[in-house]
């Protein structure tokens, strides 16, 4: 039974990789004057479901979480990627939102006002 902790770890990791909980986008159509129509995603509050228009007043935070036992999912640009045990990474406007949810972070750090694809933005 040496290799139990092995394969424990490996179950965990493929139980990670094949589903992550977390905010669902809502897909907008969003209408500006003057502009081409384009679409934008909004993450859904996990508390009551709005649409969450205004990043700045909104949290993506992780609930359930426990750092002790980082795992790690994948080296990517240098820097090597953990999964902490947690129930998952959720967007929550301010007011919905609980101060023991954490580790949190603002929703306009994670998430862009500004989606447009780089060929349709102005050039200055
Ligand atoms: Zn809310």
């Amino acid at each position: 039974m040496s290799n139990t902790p092995t394969l424990a770890r490996q179950s965990k990791i493929v139980k990670k990789i094949q589903r992550f909980e977390g905010t669902r986008v809502i897909p907008l159509l969003l209408k500006r004057k003057g502009q081409p129509d384009a679409f934008f995603y909004a993450p859904a509050c996990a508390a009551c479901g709005a649409a969450i228009l205004d990043l700045t007043n909104a949290n993506v935070s992780t609930c359930g979480w426990d750092y002790s036992k980082p795992v790690k999912l994948a080296s990517f640009d240098g820097a090597d990627f953990y999964v902490l045990e947690s129930d998952g990474a959720w967007t929550f406007c301010k007011s919905c939102d609980r101060s023991e949810n954490k580790p949190w972070t603002p929703a306009d750090c994670v998430f862009k006002n500004d989606q447009r694809r780089s060929f349709e933005r102005e050039m200055p």
